[in-house]
């Protein structure tokens, strides 16, 4: 069985902690181990020392260089990480596109988005303004690179692009990564790590890998690191409370749990271009990647008038996708597993937790039987889909407001189409990633960006217009923020270069004018 290393302070490392089997989701094989390994004070130590110092010798053009060479180098090696996605991450090929596709187009973004930055070390941010009326002195705000290591822990649903993602943006930043994978599906990120590493294309130093648990790593957090987080609130939580973390006021960025809101307008007749629109990307967000994004919709908040033909129109697509899950090997399959047996069990009783306020319309979250393996086997989850009625939909304490079933789930709420009830609904949520409004209303639009974007990361506006090329709101693009307020973390991601922010220190500096404009380049 392969053994997978992690690579730490220059060199490759397997380990001889407690073992930790991946396996394929779909077949139940065992793939690979990874092992628990120490040493991760030394390893942070040398990201800060050789890996800080390599780094901020280049400028942000140099770096952005070196994403652009890696975009490269994992597009060549599209095809051999798309086998391990579907292998270990129970992927469909087109879940695992999105995934490593996603990855690629941050590289390259941010490749993009560093040619256009100043050869200078630092950026200034806006103009030397004067300390006061009359005044020669001048403040003059200028961002630069951390002098820490930047620590990337990450889920195990987008193994390519969360790790590359994360990385893309603090590498241009100029801080270097060590990044932490979850274990269940860490296949793919070890080998784009690997692909990374032996290309030779990053000085030394400037990105680590470690696999397996992360052990002691939050020990030997220090004041100029930077964390980034994504995951379960739970462990968001628990590092957020890390001792060390407090002590040293190491920044902390969190990208957690979300119980995403589609909102149909009273507007949205069934029949038309945007209702089909609705219809397909509910279906979309429930059943890609086997609705284990963290961008899924949750909560569906439909008009009464509107509850029957969006049920039905669901229930026919989901049913049709149902009988086409199984091992996502088989071309013919349209859904794969959940990730492992333990996320199948999480998803399961959450489902009986939103039951107790829903009733399940579509979907046995205890079927058996799927395309291409035998009875038993494999971590499968038909799609679920549960109603709840209206006045459940509106009581603030109700599970499907708090409770995240990381799986193909959703749940049908009805409302009155009033912008103030879906305001009252999304908030329950208590703050999301995305939510998304459809309607061709203009007025109802502006009501709702007032009353709803402050519960959001990002607001999709979905019209009859743009129908045709609309993308589903899971979708995350670099150049737009990636994150939510609440119980979505409070977090900020990409969102072009914005996403730098966490990476760079923002320092006042305070001076005379023409010795602030001289040592700037204003002159
Ligand atoms: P998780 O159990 O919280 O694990 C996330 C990461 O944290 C893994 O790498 C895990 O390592 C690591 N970890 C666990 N305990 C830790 C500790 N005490 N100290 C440091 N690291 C620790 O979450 P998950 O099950 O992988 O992911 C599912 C969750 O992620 C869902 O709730 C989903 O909503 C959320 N998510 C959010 C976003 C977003 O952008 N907001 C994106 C994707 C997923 P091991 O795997 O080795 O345990």
């Amino acid at each position: 069985m392969k053994q997978l290393s992690s690579y730490l302070a220059g060199a490759w490392r397997t380990g001889d902690g407690k073992p930790t089997q991946l396996v394929n989701p779909a077949t139940d094989a065992v793939l690979a181990s990874v092992h628990a390994v120490g040493g991760l004070g030394e390893a942070l130590a040398w990201a800060r020392s050789e890996g800080g110092s390599h780094l901020r010798a280049q400028s942000f053009r140099d770096r952005a260089q070196t994403l652009g060479a890696l975009a490269k180098l994992l597009h060549g090696a599209r095809e051999e990480l798309i086998g391990i996605a579907v292998a270990n991450g129970g992927n469909t090929r087109g879940d695992a596109k999105f995934d490593i596709d996603g990855a690629i187009a941050v590289l390259a973004t941010y490749a993009t988005i560093g040619a256009e930055l100043p050869v200078a070390p630092q950026l200034a941010e806006g103009e030397p303004e004067p300390l006061h009326k009359g005044s020669k002195l001048r403040a003059q705000h200028v961002l630069t690179p951390r002098l820490g290591a930047a620590i990337h822990i990450n889920a195990f649903n987008f193994p390519a692009w969360g790790m590359v993602g994360k990385f893309a943006v603090a590498h241009l930043a100029g801080m270097p990564v060590l990044s932490k994978p979850a274990t269940s599906t860490a296949m793919l990120a070890a080998r784009i790590a690997e692909l990374m590493l032996e290309s030779k294309l990053l000085p030394a130093g400037a990105f680590q890998l470690l696999l397996g648990p992360a052990g002691d790593l939050l020990d030997h957090v220090g004041p100029q690191d930077v964390i980034a987080f994504t995951g379960s609130a739970d462990t968001g939580a628990k590092i957020r409370g890390h001792a060390r973390v407090i002590a040293t006021n190491a920044h902390v960025n969190l990208e957690a749990d979300s119980l995403n809101a589609a909102i149909i307008g009273p507007d949205v007749e069934p029949g038309s271009e945007l209702f089909d629109l609705v219809v397909r990307d509910c279906v979309t967000e429930l059943t890609q990647k086997a609705g284990q994004k963290c961008t899924a919709t949750r909560r569906i908040l439909v008009p009464q008038a509107q509850l029957e033909a969006l049920r039905d129109a669901l229930l026919d697509r989901l049913s049709a996708i149902a009988a086409k899950t199984g091992d996502p090997a088989d071309d013919a399959v349209r859904m794969g597993p959940l990730s492992s047996r333990a996320q199948l069990a999480d998803a399961r009783s959450g489902i009986a937790k939103l039951a107790s306020a829903a009733r399940v319309v579509h979907g046995n979250p205890e079927r058996t039987g799927f395309v291409g393996v035998a009875d038993g086997v494999g971590s499968f989850l038909e799609p679920v889909l549960l109603e709840a009625t209206a006045a459940a939909a509106r009581d603030a304490a109700a599970p499907f407001h708090a409770h995240e079933v990381f799986g193909p789930v959703a749940t049908l709420l009805p409302y009155d189409g009033s912008v103030a009830q879906a305001a009252e609904i999304v908030a329950a949520g208590q703050g999301s990633l995305v939510g998304t409004l459809y309607s061709d209303d203009r007025q109802l639009t502006a009501a709702a960006i007032a009353a709803i974007a402050p519960w959001l990361g990002r607001m999709v506006l979905a019209t009859e217009k743009i129908a045709g090329a609309s993308l589903a709101p899971g979708c995350v693009f670099p150049v737009a923020n990636h994150g939510g307020p609440g119980r979505a973390g409070a977090g900020g991601e990409l969102g072009g270069k914005a996403g730098l922010a966490p990476y760079l220190q923002r320092t006042t500096l305070q001076g005379g004018a023409a010795e602030l404009a001289r040592l700037l380049g204003h002159e």
